[in-house]
């Protein structure tokens, strides 16, 4: 019997209302061996059962990647599905975000993508949930066999990245292999993508990786001022350069992406700049897009990240094949560009090593000085750092910017060398930020 019309037959009577040959696509990888199956994996009908009632996987994001898991998943034969994402749907995201209609602006993606998979796809059961990643605590991560990201903030990627360090289980330096809960990581930019796989304590971690996240893509000045070749130098040159040069809607008056005029202005000197130089392809939507810094979602490369994410949950579900090793490049400018290589554990990373890292600052350096490090170092990227240590057995914070007032309290410290501060060789500074759920620590090396 044709198999829609077996299952209008059957409807949706929960885990039963599995018909005639509803998993045959799946079966066809865990029932029998093939040439890449993982060495130690005996093909059965054990795998399946696993991923149908056991495994619960719990998928972060519910956006442009989120949409595309839900439904890679669910029809894999995951039924145990959770989902976080804090978002509510924009009309702008229904072009790819398929589990949303038009009736559905305005509502929680969480809650209208796990209705849609539970109504669509009989047996599978989404549960959703409308918060903020940090808003779960470690006894709700921890009930995951895998989790996967599909996120697009790197902040948010590296406080999952550090909760599921946080649950790591050390027994006299050695790592609980059961204590490790894979991380799947999807992210697209563009025609841009990647996917790779973490296993926290044993693998890259985020963190590890972190100088592959340029803290923002700016272009050369000396390009933007005098050797411009794309339409963005040309734009930048007017945002940059020209507009606080002419100041063109008074004085104090700053560029807002979101005032058609400013953007209606910033456009035609663009286009003068563009004509100098005989560049083409400057248009009102690109300058809109250069001065918010939108990065347009493109469908396919999320479906094809996605995709390939999805494809790793069911390797590791049922380890049936070896896992990705670790991290694939997508790139679908021109052509199709894709290759894979192992990204390496950093020896000293400041989330997944285990030890403090080193600061090396000479006693005579400023607080301000180390605050900056934190934040600017490509290794340690933080946000807004605050800074604690112990003094003669009590807690000092040291600078925390987070609250108004103790900002004001702490502040004169920037302007203190680390002498005056009282902090000594080899002290230990316990540092708290938002791209982490622990607090990281740091050892003080004084340079001479
Ligand atoms: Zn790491």
């Amino acid at each position: 019997m044709n198999v829609i019309l077996r299952m209008l037959v059957d409807g949706d009577t929960g885990s039963t209302s599995d018909w005639d040959d509803r998993w045959n696509h799946i079966k066809k990888f865990l029932e029998r061996s093939g040439p890449f199956m993982h060495p130690d994996f005996e093909p059965s009908t054990e795998s399946l059962q696993f991923m149908l009632e056991t495994c619960k996987i719990l998928v972060i994001g519910a956006g442009g990647l989120g949409c595309e898991l839900l439904k890679n998943l669910a029809l894999s034969g995951f039924r145990n599905i959770h989902v976080v994402d804090m978002d509510t749907i924009d009309v702008s995201n229904l072009n790819r975000q398929f589990l949303f209609r038009a009736k559905d602006v305005g509502r929680p993606k969480a809650d209208v993508a796990a209705d849609f998979i539970n109504s669509r796809v009989p047996g599978c059961c989404v549960i959703p949930y409308f918060k903020k990643i940090q808003d779960l605590d470690e006894t709700f991560y921890r009930q995951f066999h895998i989790i996967v990201c599909g996120l697009d903030s790197i902040v948010a990627r590296r406080w999952m990245n550090g909760m599921l360090l946080s649950l790591l289980v050390y027994e006299d330096g050695v790592l609980d292999p059961s204590s490790i809960i894979p991380l799947i990581d999807g992210g697209t930019e563009g025609f841009k993508g990647n996917a790779r796989v973490i296993f926290p304590g044993m693998t890259a971690c985020i963190d590890c990786t972190l100088e592959l996240y340029p803290p923002q893509i700016n272009f050369p000045m000396c390009t933007i001022a005098s050797m411009p070749r794309l339409p963005e130098h040309c734009i930048e040159y007017v945002r940059i350069l020209l507009w606080p040069k002419e100041m063109p809607f008074g004085d104090d008056v700053s560029l807002d992406g979101d005032d058609p005029e400013h953007i209606q202005w910033v456009y035609q000197k663009s286009l003068e700049r563009a004509a100098e130089f005989s560049i083409t392809g400057v248009t009102y939507r690109l300058t809109q897009g250069v001065v918010k810094r939108i990065i347009p979602a493109v469908a396919s490369t999320n479906a094809a990240i996605a995709a390939a994410c999805a494809t790793e949950v069911f390797k590791i579900a049922s380890s049936a094949y070896l896992p990705l090793n670790n991290y694939m490049v997508f790139n679908d400018v021109d052509g199709l560009y894709t290759y894979t290589f192992e990204a390496e554990r950093k020896e000293n990373c400041s989330a997944c090593s285990q030890v403090p890292s080193d600061l090396h600052f000479s006693p005579s350096s400023k607080l301000q000085e180390v605050l900056d490090y934190l934040t600017e170092s490509t290794s340690v990227q933080m946000k807004s750092p605050a800074i604690t240590t112990t003094m003669d057995g009590k807690n000092k914070t040291l600078y925390l910017q987070s609250v108004a007032s103790i900002e004001q309290r702490t502040r004169p410290n920037l302007a203190k060398t680390l002498k005056e501060l009282g902090l000594a060789d080899g002290q230990e500074l316990a540092v708290a930020d938002v791209t982490t759920p622990q607090t990281v620590l740091f050892k003080l090396c004084f340079t001479s």
